[in-house]
C-alpha cells in the first residue's frame, strides 16, 4: 500500500513535471528540429549487462538526491572496475594475450566534454582518470605508458590487475592460443562461456542533463596494444545533451566501423525512438557483413531527453539494467538473431 502510494505520488509530480516542462522547454530546437519535454525531478540510469544493476544502485545516491549525471555515472562503473570477480572490467579483468591487463575507458558530460584513456595499466579506476584528462589536460584522449604516467603524477596508485583467476586462465589459454570472442549471452545460457563485456551507463539528473561511461578490459587475450570501441567517443559512448546518449558492448571492431553510439544518438535525433535506432545500428552491422554478424555479439544501449530507454543486440542474451523513481530491474534486449 505504501509503495502504491508512492508510487501514484511520483506519478503526479512526474506528469506535473512534465506539463512544466513542456510549459517551459517544449519548443522546437531551432537546430536540431527535436522536440522534448524535460523530465524534471524523476532522473534515470542505465547500464550494460546484469551488473549493471548493481553500478546503477551506486550511481543512484548520487542521481535520487538531485546530484549531477557525471558524477552519477563516474560512481556507478567504479563499482564493476573494483571488484575482482567481473572479470571483463577494471581489477582482475582478462589480460592481453601477453598476460597484461590493460584496460580502456571513457567518459562525457552534458557540455560536449570528453576524456578517454586507452591501453591503460596498472590502475583501477580508468573511468577516473579519462575524467580527469577531461578535466585537467586540453586532450580528450591519452593512451598507454602516457595515460599511466598521467595518473601516477595525479595521485592514482599503481596496482596489480592480474588476479590468480585470471592469470590461470591466460596460462590455460596460451596452450591453444586461439584468438575467439566468444559470443557473450550468458544470459540465456547461465554459465556459457564468455571473454568479453563491458560496463556502459548512461543517465539523466534532476535537472534534464545527461552524461556517460564506458569501461573495459576489453577482447580477452587480444594483441597488446588492441583498443577497442569503449574508450572511443561516438563508437562506445556517445552523449548529446540535445537529444539523448547511447552506449555500446560487444566485439568493439564491428561498433567502430559503424561509429555506433554517435549513429545511435543521430537516429535519436532524426525522431525515433531508442530501441528503433539501436536496432538501425545493429542492422548496419548486419548489411555490412551478415556472415561475420551473426557470429558476434553487439549492443546498443540508449536513453533519450524524454528519459525513454531501449536497447537491440545482435545476438540474444544481452541484459541492461534500469533504475529510476519507479523501476530498478533488468531487462532483456531484443536481438536479431534468437536461438
Ligand atoms: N566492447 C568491448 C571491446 O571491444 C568488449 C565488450 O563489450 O564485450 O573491447
Amino acid at each position: 500500500m505504501a509503495d502504491r502510494r508512492k508510487f501514484l505520488k511520483l506519478s503526479l509530480l512526474t506528469s506535473a513535471a512534465v506539463m512544466a516542462g513542456q510549459r517551459l522547454f517544449g519548443k522546437t530546437d531551432p537546430v536540431t528540429e527535436y522536440k522534448y519535454p524535460l523530465v524534471k525531478d524523476n532522473p534515470i540510469v542505465i547500464s550494460t549487462w546484469d551488473f549493471g544493476k548493481e553500478a546503477n544502485s551506486a550511481a543512484w545516491t548520487i542521481l535520487g538526491k538531485g546530484g549531477r549525471a557525471l558524477d552519477a555515472v563516474e560512481k556507478g562503473v567504479m563499482v564493476p572496475e573494483a571488484d575482482p570477480n567481473n572479470q571483463s572490467v577494471g581489477l582482475g579483468g582478462r589480460p592481453d594475450r601477453d598476460g597484461r591487463v590493460t584496460l580502456d575507458a571513457c567518459i562525457m558530460d552534458e557540455n560536449y566534454k570528453c576524456g578517454s584513456v586507452a591501453c591503460l595499466e596498472h590502475v583501477v579506476h580508468a573511468i577516473s582518470v579519462a575524467r580527469m584528462v577531461m578535466e585537467k589536460t586540453p586532450h580528450v584522449m591519452l593512451v598507454g605508458d602516457g595515460a599511466l604516467q598521467f595518473a601516477l603524477e595525479n595521485g592514482f596508485k599503481k596496482e596489480n590487475l592480474l588476479t590468480d583467476k585470471s592469470e590461470k586462465e591466460w596460462k590455460e589459454w596460451l596452450k591453444t592460443s586461439k584468438y575467439k570472442p566468444v559470443k557473450n549471452i550468458e544470459n540465456i545460457l547461465p554459465g556459457s562461456a564468455k571473454n568479453h563485456d563491458t560496463i556502459g551507463m548512461v543517465a539523466l539528473d534532476a535537472s534534464g542533463n545527461m552524461s556517460g561511461a564506458c569501461t573495459t578490459s576489453g577482447m580477452a587475450y587480444k594483441l597488446h596494444g588492441r583498443v577497442g570501441d569503449s574508450p572511443i567517443i561516438g563508437a562506445g559512448l556517445y552523449v548529446d545533451n540535445e537529444v539523448g546518449a547511447a552506449t555500446s558492448t560487444g566485439v568493439g571492431e564491428e561498433v567502430i566501423r559503424i561509429v555506433g553510439s554517435h549513429l545511435v544518438v543521430e537516429l535519436m535525433r532524426q525522431g525515433m525512438d531508442p530501441e528503433t535506432a539501436c536496432k538501425k545500428a545493429v542492422e548496419r552491422i548486419v548489411t555490412r557483413n551478415p556472415a561475420a554478424a551473426k557470429e558476434v555479439q553487439v549492443g546498443f544501449l540508449a536513453l533519450n531527453k524524454k528519459g525513454e530507454y531501449g536497447a537491440y543486440a545482435l545476438q540474444e542474451g544481452f541484459s541492461y539494467a534500469v533504475k529510476n523513481g519507479t523501476t530498478e530491474d533488468v531487462f532483456h534486449a531484443k536481438a536479431i538473431y534468437t536461438r
